[in-house]
């Protein structure tokens, strides 16, 4: 891990470190839009196609049914049950506490405007399963999207190698009233959720994280469905004071770096102990890590910056947009205020990033790469769409009318201007 001097980084040195290795893979490219092009053309059978390629089984039926998932969901060991239901309640507990209703504005006597959420109808969410299947992500993006009232949730994941999903995910299903799991990975399956096949149907909003082929296929059908936010890497950036406990940030670190060699960690602290004797911690602990070659790499590609103050780690921190933020420090609660860009934030010393990938309630699909500057991560809000209403009285319209008919008269739009004036008359 690299250090540098806060004082010592010129504009261009810290825009450097604030850019984000983004692989610019023609190859995927070509490939991706080979994939879709082909799901889009021949539908089903161009799936199947592709679990034999690319996860190597042959597939008898593209979906796992409600009965399927109930008879895996049995075997799951209790400790994981007991840990998904706990789960399941905080972030259900914190979404549903999102769903607002607003009221009502009298923008002008007789003029009444208000805004009401509906659902998105129809939405799809990918589980990643290619090297770990993740029941957190489904937990994440499946209780929203539930808590929101989406019609239909359709939900695919990768085939594992005997040709289902695992204990986990089929739980999450049973648990969460998802009746189908779509056997369906990478690119393919986003493209058979943008476009429909006989089997899968077709959304309007594409959610989840995943490999380079999963996220190059959701920025590429962005003309035909929404996709929730671009995605890179995952990162984190801890700010550190000289009461932070080196061996704690050293483990939120390195809970960053074994996500995969790509991911960032970067510490910022105000006291050079605490950054050595981090750096000495990352050291000790790499070697009981079971992803070790992985995190050894991320932690290589990953720095520490010291800085004078507080102050100066803030300006670096916005300047950075993290996707995960951790403020180990005495006075976090004076810094919130000059958080700007951050996708979640985690504050204090007992407070690790780890929780909010699983349990604490809030969202962890969140904006990568710098994206925190103007996207949010995942929410209620991302599986809704606002409506706006207006009504006017009789009192409305004599005090709007004048003020319509004169804007449409400076734009030379008189239909405009007559849909006032053929009321007026009539009054
Ligand atoms: P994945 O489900 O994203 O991808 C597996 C699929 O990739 C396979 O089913 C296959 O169809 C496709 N694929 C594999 N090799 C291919 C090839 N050569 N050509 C075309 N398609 C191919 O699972 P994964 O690979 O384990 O990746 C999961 C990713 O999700 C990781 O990068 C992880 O960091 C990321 N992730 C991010 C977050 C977040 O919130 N940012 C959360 C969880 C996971």
């Amino acid at each position: 891990m690299k250090i540098y001097n806060y004082n010592d980084l010129s504009k261009s040195k810290i825009e450097e470190l604030c850019s984000r290795q983004i692989e610019d893979d023609k190859l995927v490219a070509e490939r991706v839009a080979e994939i879709i092009n082909t799901v889009k053309a021949q539908g089903d059978k161009a799936i199947f196609k592709y679990a034999k390629d690319f996860d190597k089984v042959d597939l008898h039926n593209l979906f796992l049914g409600a009965e399927e998932l109930k008879a895996i969901a049995s075997t799951i060991p209790a400790d994981a049950k007991k840990a998904i239901d706990t789960a399941y309640k905080n972030i259900k507990t914190f979404h549903q506490s999102q769903l607002k209703t607003e009221d009502k504005v009298e923008t002008m006597p007789g003029v009444i405007c208000w805004r009401e959420h509906r659902a998105i109808e129809k939405v799809g969410l990918y589980i990643p399963g290619g090297t770990a299947v993740l029941p957190s992500t489904f937990l994440m993006l499946a209780t929203p999207a539930i808590i929101a009232g989406c019609k239909e949730i359709v939900v695919c994941s990768p085939p594992q190698s005997d040709g289902k999903t695992n204990c986990y995910l089929a739980y999450c299903a049973v648990l969460l009233g998802v009746q189908k799991i779509y056997l369906i990975g990478g690119a393919q399956a986003v493209a058979a959720m943008a476009f429909g096949t006989e089997t899968v149907p077709q959304v309007y909003k594409i959610f989840g994280p995943g490999n380079r082929y999963v996220t190059t296929a959701k920025t590429m059908v962005q003309n035909k469905v929404a996709i929730d936010m671009p995605a890179g890497p995952s990162e984190v950036l801890v700010i550190a004071d000289e009461t932070a406990v080196p061996a704690f940030v050293a483990s939120d670190l390195l809970a960053q770096a074994e996500h995969g060699v790509d991911s960032q960690a970067v510490l910022v602290s105000t006291s050079q102990s605490v950054i050595n004797e981090t750096l000495k911690e990352i050291e000790i602990q790499l070697n009981d890590l079971s992803r070790k070659d992985i995190a050894k790499k991320a932690i290589e590609n990953s720095y520490a910056i010291l800085v004078d103050n507080l102050n100066a780690a803030m300006d670096f921190s916005n300047e950075y947009a993290p996707e995960h933020l951790i403020l180990a420090t005495e006075n976090f609660e004076q810094l919130i205020p000059q958080i700007y860009n951050a996708g979640s934030v985690f504050l204090g010393n007992l407070t690790p990033e780890s929780v909010g990938d699983y349990a604490s309630g809030t969202n962890h699909t969140l904006p990568t790469s710098g994206f925190a500057k103007a996207y949010s991560g995942v929410s209620t809000d991302a599986f809704l769409k606002k409506i706006t209403f207006q009504h006017l009285s009789a009192t409305g319209l004599k005090n709007i009318g004048e003020t319509v008919e004169v804007l449409a008269e400076a734009e030379g739009l008189h239909a405009h201007k007559n849909a006032i004036t053929i009321r007026l008359k009539k009054m």
